[in-house]
């Protein structure tokens, strides 16, 4: 049997429904269940006593109810006090029935299973998986490690676990063709699929969470192989094509860089130069710009235009949001009009009337350089004269979401040139593989007289004070943001985080502008709460960390990070560059828990150290090298299914080796496999 024909409805318990879901996620053969690997593991393998509990543990425990009430404050909730020998925890329900309320009578027994948050009195758990043991229930232990997968909205875990389940017995009784010969391994891919999906009891738990077991090793490997072959397609299908040869730097580039306000840094005149350089050869521009937040990247990307436009084509300036768009919007029409040109603006929600005007003033020629959206590149908008795509915040798309975009536009064989940017910035040795298809250009200097971000870090205990500084802040007119943090893929955890913050704030501070950010947000509410915090109607801004990269808000000194110590460096330096974009000085605050872990102590150490983004990437590359439980890849650089361009940079050259002997009529089911349709999604994190 076939497994990458054999459709997902073929399997129990998926209709049309749950394909649909399903699909969102890539899903639609058998074989692409197989390849849909878990993002991580829960450890339920034993039970730990109350006592021990800690702040963002993900724990299985177990106790008898010690008192349990509803409350009526804002929301209702139900509240259940469990203790055992060694301490007491609360249970925390925003959404309970009558009955689940009597059966979690005092002195019931019961399991639990949950993310430990700190409360108001004790640690408690919000919305615990829980059985009650007096049905005589099992305790919620489990044999082995408990895979949670990537998920879509309204399919839960225990149905994907549910669907791998028989994807792996089919895997059983079919095989999987073996696209790639490994050699000094004993471990077969089937093997290491299984092994993955469902680590069986007697793993080594310690190899599997840092993925130095030979089974996440045999798949990483697969799958940066699969990888670099399909960037090497993408890479020679550009170099047969042509593109428009442009006259660059010329005179409407030398006008622009006379009007601004400031001299350009070496850095920027040199990124500036080699980009005329490549828009000069008949040969599509393949360019990404790395440069920190605040770096200057606009300016270049405005030079870049002003080089296209000066020869007579038009620029289509796309970003993944909204809110980032508007601002390039901005500025791009700051720099332009003064000099005569046409800026036009597409984005999803334009009323018709103002779309079919924005769509036909770019199919006229009309419009010199458009702004947008992904709405820029959706089929009824048609270009005169399209000869150069800019992309910002790269690292969103994937390496097919960019040969897509650069087929837009292609006429009579021609296709545009392409610059993209990003504020992530990564080491050179991981640049060339997560950008392979890319030439890069690093802005490696800041425009002078920028204040360094000061970063401080503080313990929760001391979360009084935090709030008071941030009162301070905002009663001198600045802005502030507070960033909550949980394990990333419970957006509704994370969501009630948020609301239980703003909840909190809003007692300490009724008079302020507090207003709120989350993934379970849909975009266009999103977009409108940014909306009003750039516009200073908002003066508190509570994010998950979901809150975009390069939003520009000046006006914002002061981010406040809680659960600092859960956050990779790179991640920390992108939250920090919210701020520090302005005149007046900024901070930033980590706040963490107690009882820091030798490398959170580290991370925390570096970012008080140093505001250098580049300096940041390597030491995360130095100190992630030995892994942690901790988001394992969250690098926010490149989204592998399993490998982690940091952790396995060992198997980089292995695998380019192996990608020259792949027969040449593996590839594309290789790359299928691994890479499927990598459709866009943009907005919604
Ligand atoms: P980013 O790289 O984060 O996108 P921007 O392009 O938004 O950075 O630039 C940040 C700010 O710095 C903007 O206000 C911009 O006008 C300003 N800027 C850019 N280049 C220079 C320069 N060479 N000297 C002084 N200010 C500059
Ligand atoms: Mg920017």
């Amino acid at each position: 049997m076939d497994l990458t024909e054999l459709s997902v409805t073929r399997l129990k318990g998926v209709g049309s429904k749950q394909a649909e879901k399903l699909a969102r996620l890539q899903i639609k053969s058998v074989q692409d269940v197989l390849f849909h690997l878990p993002l991580r593991y829960q450890d339920r393998t034993r039970e730990i006593a109350i006592g021990n509990l800690a702040v963002g543990l993900e724990a299985v425990f177990s106790g008898i109810v010690l008192n349990i009430e509803v409350l009526f404050h804002r929301r209702r909730s139900m509240i259940c006090t469990i203790g055992d020998d060694t301490g007491e925890i609360t249970l925390r329900f925003f959404h309970f029935s009558n009955q689940q309320r009597d059966k979690l009578r005092k002195g019931t027994r019961v399991s639990c299973f949950g993310e430990i948050r700190r409360g108001r009195q004790t640690l408690e758990v919000v919305h615990p998986e829980y059985q009650v043991l007096s049905d005589g229930a099992a305790p919620m232990t489990a044999q082995t490690l408990t895979p949670i997968y990537p998920v879509t909205e309204g399919l839960h875990q225990l149905a994907m676990r549910k669907i791998t389940d028989q994807a792996l017995t089919h895997l059983q009784n079919a095989s999987l063709a073996e696209l790639l010969t490994v050699p000094a391994t004993d471990t077969t891919l089937q093997e290491a699929l299984a092994t993955v999906h469902r680590p069986p009891p007697s793993i080594n738990v310690e190899a599997l969470l840092q993925g130095s077991h030979p089974a996440v090793q045999r798949l990483a490997l697969e799958e940066l192989v699969a990888h670099r072959l399909s960037v090497q397609r993408v890479r020679d299908k550009a170099r047969l094509q042509s593109a428009p040869a442009i006259a660059a730097p010329g005179d409407l580039c030398a006008k622009l860089i006379e009007s601004l306000p400031f001299t350009l840094t070496g850095a920027q005149a040199r990124v500036i130069e080699e980009i005329a350089a490549d828009l000069q050869t008949p040969q599509p521009m393949l360019r990404l710009i790395q440069g920190d937040v605040g770096s200057g990247k606009t300016m270049v990307a405005a030079a870049a235009a002003a080089m296209a436009v000066g020869a007579g084509y038009q620029v289509a300036i796309m970003a993944p949001t909204e809110i980032l768009a508007e601002q390039h919007l901005a500025s791009f029409t700051e720099c332009f009009e003064p000099l005569g040109l046409n800026i036009g603006w597409l984005k999803g929600k334009l009323g018709s009337r103002q779309k079919r005007d924005a769509i036909e003033a770019i199919a006229m020629g009309h419009t010199h350089i458009a702004v947008g959206t992904h709405a820029l590149f959706q089929r009824d908008v048609e270009f005169a004269n399209l000869g150069l795509t800019i992309v910002d915040e790269q690292h969103r798309f994937g390496v097919h979401q960019r040969l897509s975009l650069r087929e837009k536009g292609i006429e009579n064989g021609r296709v545009p040139h392409q610059l993209t940017m990003t504020a992530t910035p990564i080491p050179r040795t991981l640049a060339m593989t997560a950008y392979a298809d890319l030439d890069c250009s690093v802005i490696d200097e800041l425009p002078p007289g920028r204040q360094e971000i000061k970063t401080v870090a503080v313990p929760n205990s001391r979360r009084t004070e935090v709030i008071e500084r941030v009162a301070v802040a905002i009663a001198e007119g600045r802005q502030v943001y507070w960033v909550c943090t949980l394990i990333e893929e419970s957006e509704v955890l994370q969501a009630r985080a948020a609301e239980d913050t703003v909840t909190e704030l809003v007692d300490h501070m009724p008079d302020v502008a507090i207003a709120m950010v989350h993934g379970r947000m849909n975009s266009a509410d999103k977009d409108q709460t940014m909306h009003e915090f750039k516009e200073n109607q908002v003066q508190l801004l509570v994010a998950t960390t979901v809150i975009e990269v390069g939003v520009d808000v000046p006006n914002a000194s002061l981010i406040i990070i809680e659960n600092a110590e859960r956050l990779g460096l790179s991640q920390l330096h992108q939250l920090r560059g919210r701020v520090g974009r302005g005149s007046v000085s900024s901070s930033c605050v980590l706040v963490f828990e107690s009882g820091l872990s030798q490398r959170a102590k580290q991370r925390i150490a570096i970012m008080r150290e140093t505001n250098d983004g580049f300096a940041i990437a390597e030491k995360d590359l130095e100190l992630r090298g030995a892994g942690e439980l901790l988001g394992t890849r969250q690098t926010g650089v490149m989204q592998f299914r399993i490998a982690d361009l940091m952790r396995d940079k060992k198997l980089l050259e292995q695998a380019r080796q192996l990608s020259e002997q792949v027969p040449a009529e593996n590839v594309p089911a290789l790359v299928e496999r691994w890479m499927g349709d990598e459709a866009p999604e943009y907005g919604n994190v």
